[in-house]
């Protein structure tokens, strides 16, 4: 994205699919999409802006009203980012396990955020939201169940996939999910334009909720009854909540997933910390996740072969979590002997 654009909002999708040159398996053309370019720096910016859209449009969002969400933080800013270009209020719930910086991220944005107690997991915050919006009369944005998420992943992921490898050029693409706007979206538009592109879905080794076949219960609207009985806890913020969603069951229906894969955390957070020290790609810990399963899967198939992977968020939204816990603020040895190496502003601690 580049020129004079009449708003922040114009901005939001058209990223680029980047080759990675050092990490390929050998044969393999591996490519990334890189949505850490959308303006809050994450895919969900997408998302906020399609579902505040058609809500505008459908008169389902009055001028001027309230919008509250549960989020794990992108989608949150996300919003914040797209209320405050269009004026409206806007009010989040979050589980306070979620990293400090997102937080402050949104209110920085103008939002407000009410926390909601980690043992309640991602049930909890969206009841909170259900609550709140149904005591003020807000208008709820229903991330996890609301097809407009879907229809913007199809409208521009998945539009911008096909115009990047037209022709059936695709072998492969993998992405993880949260709400599974994504996965809906652009494997919709796949399945459509290039029915040859295997669908790869990476989840969290510890949650693995599809692999489960476990069924998800359901309340009104579709949103979720309970915890699923296949969650643990696991590191990849943004992926697998203590649920299946909505549009992620829908994808499992109209079977668009080809190939599930599960992945560890320590393999996540490495995936992330190569990319950044071998290709120069700051991604955070889903962006590792869903690397780490584009590189198993590339690794089963021919030569030549042409994969695209999900990377949906920067890295800078995890300087405090267990991304960055090798990188710690003082010189190691290593630096200190390159200090001590010239006689000029030598450090002493
Ligand atoms: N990774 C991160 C960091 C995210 O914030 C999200 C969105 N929750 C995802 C992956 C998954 O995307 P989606 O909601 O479209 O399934």
């Amino acid at each position: 994205m580049s020129g004079r654009v009449e708003s922040i909002l114009s901005t939001v999708g058209g990223t680029p699919a980047v080759r990675v040159n050092r990490l390929a398996p050998e044969g393999i053309n591996l490519y990334v999409k890189v949505e850490s370019f959308n303006p809050m720096g994450s895919v969900k910016d997408r998302l906020a802006l399609g579902i505040i859209e058609e809500a505008e449009q459908s008169g389902a969002l009055k001028p001027g009203q309230t919008v509250v969400e549960a989020t794990s933080g992108n989608t949150g800013i996300g919003l914040a980012m797209v209320c405050a270009a269009k004026g409206y209020p806007l009010v989040v719930t979050m589980a306070d396990s979620f990293s400090v910086e997102r937080r402050r991220l949104m209110r920085f944005l103008g939002a407000k955020v009410v926390l909601t107690p980690a043992s309640l997991k991602g049930t909890g915050m969206y009841q909170k939201a259900v609550e709140l919006a149904e005591t003020h009369g807000w208008f709820l944005a229903r991330q996890f169940e609301n097809e407009a998420n879907a229809r913007m992943h199809e409208r521009t992921t998945g539009v911008e996939i096909m115009r990047d490898f037209p022709d059936g050029e695709l072998d492969a693409w993998v992405t993880g999910y949260g709400t599974g706007g994504t996965l809906k979206g652009v494997a919709k538009v796949l399945r459509a334009e290039s029915p040859g592109t295997k669908i790869v879905v990476c989840e969290p080794e510890v949650a693995s909720l599809l692999a489960s076949g476990e069924k998800q219960e359901r309340g009104e609207g579709g949103s979720p009854a309970a915890s699923h009985g296949a969650f643990t806890p696991h590191p990849m913020q943004g992926w697998t909540p203590d649920f299946i969603s909505k549009l992620t069951e829908d994808a499992v229906d109209a079977n668009y997933i080809d190939e599930l894969k599960t992945i560890a955390g320590p393999d996540a957070m490495q995936c992330s910390r190569d990319l950044a020290t071998k290709e120069g790609i700051f991604v955070g810990i889903s962006g590792g996740a869903t690397f780490a399963g584009a590189l198993a899967y590339s690794r089963t198939l021919p030569e030549g072969s042409t994969v695209l992977c999900m990377l949906p968020d920067t890295g800078e939204r995890y300087l405090s979590t267990p991304l960055f816990e090798h990188v710690v603020a003082e010189m190691d040895d290593e630096e200190k002997s390159l200090s001590d190496s010239t006689p000029t502003a030598r450090y002493e601690d």
